[in-house]
Order: C-alpha cells, then structure tokens, then sequence
C-alpha cells in the first residue's frame, strides 16, 4: 500500500511536471511569426547598422518606440572606443519591464537573467551592394522584440527578472574579430564593455546570458556554443528533444568548436552563459551583401522565440 501510494504520487508529480512544461510552451505559442519578420523587414529599410552611423540611430530609435509600447524602458549605456577606423562613439541598449508608464530608474540595477543579440551591422565599405545583414543580425532583434511584448502580456513576473540587452559594435572593423580580452580586440566592443563595468555601473551581477545570433534561416543547423555554462546547456538541450516534434522545426546541435561572440566576455566575467547560433560558416552569404531578406523565414524566428522563452522560464 505503501509503496503504491508512493509509485502513484511520483506518477502525479511527473504527470504534473510535464503539464507546467506544457503549459509554459503553450504560453509562448502565442509569438507571432509575422510581427517578427515585420520587425526584421522594418529594421533593414534603415540601410546599414554601422556603429556610430545614421542607420544604428534610427535602429536605436525603432527599439526604443517599440518596447516603449509592451512597458519596457532601455538605459542606454554610451561609451567610445578606438577601433581600426578610428574613435566610434558605442551604444548598449538594455531594456526593463516597467509597466503602467514608471518612472526610470534613476540607480539602475540589472535583473539576473539576460537575453542579448547585438544590433549593429558589419563595416563593409567594399562590399559592391550595402551590407544589411538580415540574418546577422536583424533576426535576431524582431525575435527579442516580439519576446519582450509577449513576456510583458503573458509572464510579467518573469519579465522584471529579465533583461533584453541589445550590443553595440558585436561586429569587427577590421576583415577579421580579434579577441584576447576586454581590452585587446576588434569586435565585441559593446559585450566586453558591458562585461567590464556591470559591477561598477550597476552593482549587480547578472546570473545567466543567452545570447541569439544568426538564427533567422531554417536552412541552416543551429548550434548551441561550446562556451557555455553546462547546466544551461543540457537544460536547452533536454527542452529541445522532449518538445522537439510538436514545436520545433529548427535542427538543433552543439557545435564542436569554439566560437567567438558577445557571449565569451560575459563567461570571463562569471555569468552562466550560452550563445544559440546558426552554423555562420555554411552560410555562403555570411558577411556578404546577400545576408537580405530572402534569408528570413518567419516560421524559424517563431521557433527560436518559443524555444529561448522555453528555457528563460526554466531557469
Ligand atoms: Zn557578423
């Protein structure tokens, strides 16, 4: 009788488990595919996103006017930098859920779980088209925006814990990201800055990082970084394959090498962190002016929201 009652209540705990994963999902489904790729579609009439350029302002002003719709704020973390073009002036946006018109927050503080992507374009001034980089990384943006409305109507909890940060100057000036530290590079700019001074600037410490990047084309594997913290990596993982053939349509790996993006400067700085990436490398228009529009699939940007919604609310 004992043992039956325990074998029933364990059979109802796991029952009721999968029911809350459920229901988490079923929440999430709600991303609209299309609002999605009309942001990404919106974002590239601005031209290129090179740092310190006309096209980030306006991509800067979009951001801002649409979470400013869903209650979110963006703090804007400003800062210049030499770079192989020389000094360019770096923007950080990072947004927080403040309802109901709330003032901004005169000592801001991060909350402790982050989703990031960077929203600046590459400098190609030889590329024979201008370089609108769609998938790399206007994508990624309609997906956080769509994100940050859907969280703020259906897990408002979970939005005040949450950050959406947006870096600047992901991209290298140079033909090649050189990375030895905060300090020694080209590229990052804004995720090493950002790395360097969350402490001082805003005495708190963020605990998880997922960062999106590249993740708009369903023609592609989409990889799951081997810098990362491995807890929040098996949790991907393990979510990916329980829900994987009702709502994922995205071909999931981990990727076997090392890859350098605005996730590796938040790791040194001690976050848990995890960057969700399309394999760039089989993309013949990576960092070509063929990253347009045609490269989007609405459908992918919609399970690649579900999907880091999904994990969020099982951290
Ligand atoms: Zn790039």
């Amino acid at each position: 009788m004992q043992q039956s009652y325990i074998g029933y209540s364990f059979i109802f705990c796991c029952l009721f488990i999968i029911g809350l994963a459920q229901a988490s999902i079923e929440k999430y489904q709600q991303f609209s595919s299309a609002q999605a790729y009309q942001h990404c579609v919106n974002i590239l009439k601005f031209g290129p996103r090179v740092s310190d350029s006309p096209g980030i302002i306006q991509t800067q002003n979009y951001i801002k006017t649409q979470l400013a719709q869903y209650g979110w704020q963006v703090h804007e973390q400003r800062f210049k930098s030499s770079t192989p073009i020389g000094g360019i002036t770096f923007t950080n946006l990072i947004a927080y859920y403040a309802p109901n018109n709330q003032a901004i927050q005169s000592d801001f503080k991060l909350a402790n779980k982050l989703i990031s992507c960077h929203y600046d374009s590459k400098y190609l001034p030889k590329s024979k088209k201008p370089f609108l980089g769609a998938n790399d990384s206007a994508a990624s943006i309609g997906i956080m925006l769509e994100m940050a409305k859907l969280l703020a109507q259906v897990s408002p909890e979970l939005a005040k814990s949450t950050n959406f940060v947006f870096f600047d100057g992901e991209e290298a000036f140079g033909s090649r990201m050189h990375y030895k530290n905060y300090d020694h590079k080209d590229g990052l700019y804004g995720s090493s800055y950002f790395a360097k001074t969350y402490q001082a600037d805003f005495k708190t410490q963020p605990t998880y990082l997922i960062n999106l990047d590249l993740i708009g084309d369903s023609n592609y594997k989409v990889l799951l970084s081997k810098t990362a913290d491995a807890k929040l990596k098996e949790t991907a993982w393990n979510l990916y394959k329980e829900n994987k053939k009702q709502d994922y349509s995205f071909n999931l790996s981990k990727a076997k090498l090392n890859i350098l993006d605005d996730h590796i400067p938040l790791h040194q700085a001690g976050a848990k962190v995890l960057n969700i990436i399309g394999d760039f490398q089989k993309m013949s228009y990576w960092h070509h002016h063929e990253d347009d529009i045609n490269n989007i699939s609405a459908t992918q940007l919609k399970a690649i929201g579900v999907f880091t919604l999904d994990l969020l609310h099982h951290l």
